[in-house]
């Protein structure tokens, strides 16, 4: 089942790649995603048909720009990187096979997600960032198990469609960006909208944001300018506790 080591190296054209990968894997440990050492960010650049991806059995904290393999997209050929390819490599390879308008991936345990999976409540425009996602997210529920296979993964990229996140029902969430700081900001804001909808007091009716409302806030504040300034945020946070955790200090890439 595992495709074993080819090649330990790793050339410097995709080194930038590796960098804001190792940025992103360090985002999501500071931002409270980990679990353990599962979970996976992956990014393509230059070619379509490859793509780099988070090496299992690390936590998010424990990435370096080594820590990733180059996949085939098509059949999960290592190509470069040492060590196994993850086991939830089908999600990536399905995702990019079926969405050719996105370049980066991530996949993570994040905890109220989860939670919120296990309602059966749609996501609904609670807060600023229930809007970005409101009637675009999908509850996957075709199985609560890892995505260990091609089949499991076209399902996925089945209830993802054409948008930027899914819930993965009992394990998490997926979502995806036209670059690394998309798919990295939309998983922190997806946790946090599943975080303020969970926080709602049982039996409480719910006044969410009107239709008009959730149009202009995903307009301005969540435009691709703003988007950046979040990701920009987010760099700034992990310095600062990059300071007091030891963690890989974030460099300039
Ligand atoms: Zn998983």
């Amino acid at each position: 089942m595992q495709t074993t080591v080819n090649s330990p190296d790793m050339d410097l054209a995709s080194l930038p790649l590796r960098k804001q990968l190792t940025v992103a894997s360090h985002i999501l440990f500071v931002a409270g995603q980990n679990d353990i050492n599962n979970g996976q960010v992956s990014a393509r650049f230059g070619r379509a048909d490859r793509f780099w991806v988070k090496a299992p059995a690390l936590g998010f904290d424990e990435v370096t720009e080594n820590s990733f393999l180059e996949l085939a997209v098509d059949g999960g050929t290592i190509f470069r990187g040492a060590g196994h390819r993850p086991p939830e490599w089908p999600i990536h390879s399905r995702v990019y096979r079926s969405r050719p308008d996105i370049n980066a991936i991530v996949h993570t345990h994040a905890f109220h997600a989860t939670v919120f999976s296990a309602t059966g409540m749609p996501l609904l425009p609670i807060s600023h960032d229930g809007c970005l996602f409101h009637k675009r997210v999908n509850i996957f529920s075709a199985t609560t198990n890892t995505i260990l296979d091609i089949e499991t993964g076209d399902r996925v990229a089945a209830a993802l469609a054409d948008n930027f996140a899914v819930i993965l029902k009992n394990h998490g969430i997926v979502t995806v960006g036209r670059n690394i700081k998309e798919a990295t900001v939309l998983a922190l804001l997806l946790e946090r909208a599943c975080a303020v909808q969970l926080a709602i007091p049982s039996g409480a009716s719910i006044d969410a944001s009107p239709d008009d409302d959730v149009a202009q806030k995903n307009q301005f504040i969540f435009s691709d300018a703003a988007i950046a300034t979040y990701w920009d945020y987010y760099r700034r946070r992990l310095s600062r506790a990059s300071m007091a955790t030891q963690l890989p200090e974030a460099r300039p890439f």
